[in-house]
């Protein structure tokens, strides 16, 4: 199921950032919780109500300026735009409207996306309503007054946010499997998706994605149909090498929100590194099949070590997503492609893979049974039952007597314990942890 994507765009100093922290709020710590992944925080998943939408803050926009550093700001707003949903266009009352803001809504109005228009700063409602109205003249709809800095008008605004949501975008789209293609710059994602247009024959049809950034490619393979999200398709001049990374991880966001299983292209040449682990953390937090591709493996000396070292290097990057499963391909030669194909398909059945409650808690015995749970001031860990809620990835809820006493290497032990017996391979598995008094 994919999300909708939010984009907060304005000014400079209208207040977006905080806007953006206010409504993230604690999420953006859940999001830190990935070891050891940095955060960049210009993106955040959020939920409200039963609506559940990634957000994108960005940096600013200044139009008409020769600013190095404020054109590319605007540029990466310009490209949040377009892969956005639903634009919260966010001004200033206390500046009031400015030449800067006709011209923003001006770049909107071409973009022809739903737009909220924010008015911000709005700390005393009695006071500056009629202020709110000047508003009016952006000709954009109907101004919804806030304030980021008391939290007032937050609700009401998100539910306008919320009630634009494209239906069928909260709803389970069709059943081909969505494989987003994802790396840095120039890792070969182009390349990949070449060869594999090349290499079949089959193509269905070449559709660009109507509103987002990633271009979506059919492809068929062995008689199966799929789908192919691919986030090299557009691709800007920037100079900043920073914002050619933002670039790149707001491209790999969405693609990765539409995808159920994510491949990870790493440069042999380069070896894996920080930004690649940034891109892999994304994928984790959306609970994503993950395949690791070592691109350009025809283009590296190789020994018999070389595989294992390489192995090793990315698991101890990566040592969150242990799960993953490790590829050394070529997207010049082809080496290895129906190996990747093999891969999807045993990754995206065990994305989607159901354990039955009876079994699972047969493992649940034999694992309570070899290592007893944890214990704490004399009152010790139960551990009552365990299922499986859902898919996609593999949701398992346990109920214990108290959920204080269930440790994070216990959990991990339990997820051991699952995957010895179930596999799972290249999926992350999710455990939520739930108390219930014994009956
Ligand atoms: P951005 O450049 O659009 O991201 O703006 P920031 O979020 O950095 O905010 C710019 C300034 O406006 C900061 O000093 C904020 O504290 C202030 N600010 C943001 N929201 C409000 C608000 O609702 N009321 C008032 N009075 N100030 C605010
Ligand atoms: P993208 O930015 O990730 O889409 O990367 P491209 O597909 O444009 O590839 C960047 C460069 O790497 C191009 O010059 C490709 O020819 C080269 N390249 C891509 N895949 C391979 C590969 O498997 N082996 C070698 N030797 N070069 C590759």
């Amino acid at each position: 199921m994919s999300k909708p994507i939010v984009a907060i765009v304005g000014r400079p100093n209208v207040g977006k950032s905080t806007l953006f922290n206010m409504i993230a709020g604690e999420r953006i710590a859940i999001v830190k919780d990935t070891p050891g992944v940095t955060r960049d925080r210009i993106y955040a998943e959020v939920s409200w109500l039963n609506h559940n939408f990634t957000l994108m803050d960005t940096g600013g926009i200044e139009p008409e300026t020769s600013n190095q550093m404020l054109r590319s700001m605007r540029e990466q707003a310009e490209m949040a735009i377009e892969m956005a949903d639903v634009v919260m266009f966010v001004v200033d009352v206390q500046q009031g409207v400015l030449d800067a803001d006709y011209k923003v809504a001006d770049m909107l109005r071409k973009a022809h996306k739903d737009i909220v228009l924010v008015v911000n700063k709005v700390d005393n409602y009695d006071k500056m309503l009629p202020d709110v109205y000047e508003f009016y003249n952006l000709g954009i709809g109907d101004p919804h007054p806030i304030s980021s800095l008391n939290k007032m008008g937050l609700g009401d605004m998100l539910d306008e946010v919320t009630a634009l949501f494209p239906k069928d975008l909260e709803e389970e789209e069709d059943e081909r499997p969505r494989i987003a293609i994802v790396g840095k710059p120039n890792v070969g994602k182009s390349s990949l998706i070449n060869k594999l247009l090349g290499e079949n024959r089959v193509i269905v049809s070449d559709v660009a994605g109507t509103t987002r950034d990633a271009i979506d490619t059919d492809i068929c393979w062995e008689g199966k149909d799929y789908v192919f999200i691919d986030t090299a398709g557009l691709r800007r001049k920037n100079k900043i090498k920073e914002e050619i990374e933002r670039y790149s991880i707001l491209r790999t966001v969405s693609a990765v929100e539409r995808a159920d299983v994510v491949v990870l292209m790493i440069d042999a040449e380069e070896g894996i590194t920080e930004q690649d682990a940034k891109i892999a953390g994304i994928a984790h937090d959306r609970g994503r099949g993950m395949i690791i591709a070592v691109n350009k493996w025809d283009a590296i000396e190789k020994d018999n070590h070389s595989v294992k070292k390489f192995t090793n290097e990315i698991r101890n990057t990566l040592s969150f997503m242990p799960y993953a499963e490790i590829l050394f391909i070529s997207a010049k030669t082809g080496q290895r492609i129906p190996k990747l194909f093999d891969a999807l398909e045993t990754v995206i059945q065990n994305h989607s893979m159901r354990i039955a409650t009876g079994v699972v808690n047969e493992i649940l015995m034999e694992a309570v049974a070899m290592q007893q749970p944890p214990s704490d001031k004399g009152r010790r860990l139960k551990i009552y039952y365990m299922t499986q809620v859902s898919v996609k990835p593999p949701t398992f809820v346990v109920f214990v007597n108290d959920k204080r006493l269930m440790h994070f290497s216990y959990t991990r032990y339990l997820e051991n314990k699952i995957r010895e017996a179930f596999g799972f391979a290249g999926t992350p598995l999710r455990f939520l942890i739930r108390e219930r008094s014994k009956k």
